[in-house]
């Protein structure tokens, strides 16, 4: 295997496709490395499954921890609603006037936001998906 200094010694970088074809090979190399990482936020998101956290704090402050490493790495869980299954994040919303803590995932449907799913407890069943590639980028 060649190192990636030589490989990159031995491309044109005036070349766009060449370029193109270095910067894929990195993305390719990176989405590897996130493997492992996704297997364990999948065990991660399995043990949370079904837990109650005893404040609306301390369940915000896990739902938005895992809204940040989602965002930071381009993951999401399929929505869990029936039929739906879309990408999508999850958030931690006051339930009430009693600051019970509500579960929700939030995300966009022809331009609208959604909310699916509710639920005190953690979500059971969530499945980390990577983020598809968004249509306006070309
Ligand atoms: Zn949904």
């Amino acid at each position: 295997m060649t190192s990636f200094r030589s490989l990159l010694n031995s491309t044109s970088l005036d070349d766009h496709e060449q370029v193109v074809e270095i910067i894929d090979s990195l993305d390719a190399e990176a989405k590897r490395a996130l493997a492992p990482v996704k297997k364990k936020l999948q065990l991660v998101l399995h043990g949370l499954a079904g837990r109650r956290f005893e404040t609306l704090e301390e369940s915000q402050s896990v739902a938005r921890r895992l809204q940040i490493f989602f965002m930071e790495w381009g993951l999401r869980v399929k929505c869990p609603r029936v039929g739906c299954k879309d990408p999508t994040l999850l958030y931690c919303k006051q339930a009430g006037c009693n600051a019970k803590p509500s579960f929700e995932f939030v995300h966009s449907i022809e331009g609208k936001m959604t909310t699916h799913f509710s639920s005190r407890s953690f979500p059971a069943g969530l499945v980390v998906m990577d983020t598809p590639p968004d249509p306006r980028r070309k």
